[in-house]
């Protein structure tokens, strides 16, 4: 065997791995409420029993289709959609396009809203989020539960969108496109700092203006393509330990029950608080402290 041929079979081999590497497309995890979607302005027409339902269930698939779409265009080749809203079990298998898993009902983890994601994940969509609770001028604004008034972690108050954003940064997998009502754009923004929006409607009060469903769906595809396409630009959503929950619950005889939660704290009337190193426990204590 002479040098000219070992060289040559060296580079073969070297670019054999390089477009081997290249050929491995990204994977995003897609969580899809129902409160943030185009059209929606009651709870009636998320709810199970709603007169509207099918049809907002239906929005739900076209708005997540766009974002699967935007992905498989930016060169995305798996894709996981939480249903995150309800039951989770709103999203009919065949009401997605064929590229994506669904994942569908709750398994009682802490995980929640993201159960599924792991390390493994490249980026984060959030389809059909809302505002935080007691947001003026915000569709159908809540925390997790209707019990809820206010969550902070080390003095920054969440929304859903920013529990879920640390439970990927736990991760390392960083939020890169949020679609929903103008509010919780704004919330997400302020939040994150680098982050792909589209507003799909604008609350005035309890009323919203909305985009048409097929201008949402084009804007929805196109923002989640863009922000797959500049994957750079985004940071996991961190905190810095150690960590302090403030929850602030609506009535006195939950804060009063949950206080007996291992390690929870009663610090007011209304007002609980547990302290962690590990933001996992953090969020563990949320899940069962409301
Ligand atoms: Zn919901």
């Amino acid at each position: 065997m002479n040098k000219t041929f070992l060289l040559i079979s060296l580079l073969v081999f070297i670019c054999s791995i390089a477009l081997a590497q290249d050929k491995k497309g990204l994977k995003v995890f897609i969580s899809v409420d129902m409160e943030g979607l185009t059209g929606v302005v009651n709870w009636e027409e998320v709810s199970r029993d709603g007169k509207d339902y099918d049809y907002f269930r239906n929005i739900m698939a076209k708005e997540t289709n766009a974002a699967i779409m935007g992905a498989l265009e930016a060169g995305v080749t798996e894709i996981i959609v939480r249903d995150s809203h309800g039951s989770a079990r709103n999203i009919l298998p065949d009401m997605l396009i064929k590229h994506a898993k669904l994942l569908r009902d709750w398994s009682g983890s802490h995980k929640s809203m993201m159960e599924g994601i792991d390390k493994t994940f490249d980026a984060v969509v959030f389809i059909g989020y809302h505002a935080k609770a007691g947001t003026p001028d915000a569709t159908l604004e809540h925390t997790m539960s209707g019990s809820i008034m206010d969550v902070s972690i080390n003095g920054i108050s969440l929304p859903e969108a920013g529990i879920n954003a640390l439970i990927a940064g736990y991760y390392n997998v960083p939020v890169v496109f949020l679609s929903g009502d103008l509010a919780i754009c704004k919330q997400a923004t302020e939040l994150f700092g680098e982050l792909e929006t589209v507003a799909v409607k604008e609350g005035i009060g309890k009323a919203a203006l909305n985009l048409h469903p097929d201008v949402a769906y084009e804007k929805i595809k196109k923002g989640v393509k863009t922000a797959l396409s500049n994957l750079t630009k985004y940071k996991p959503y961190k905190l810095k330990p150690p960590y302090k929950m403030l929850l602030t619950l609506k009535k006195e005889e939950l804060v009063n029950e949950k206080s007996f939660y291992p390690g929870a704290e009663r610090t007011g009337d209304w007002e609980l608080t547990y302290k962690s190193n590990d933001i996992m426990e953090i969020m563990k204590a949320f899940r069962w402290m409301h």
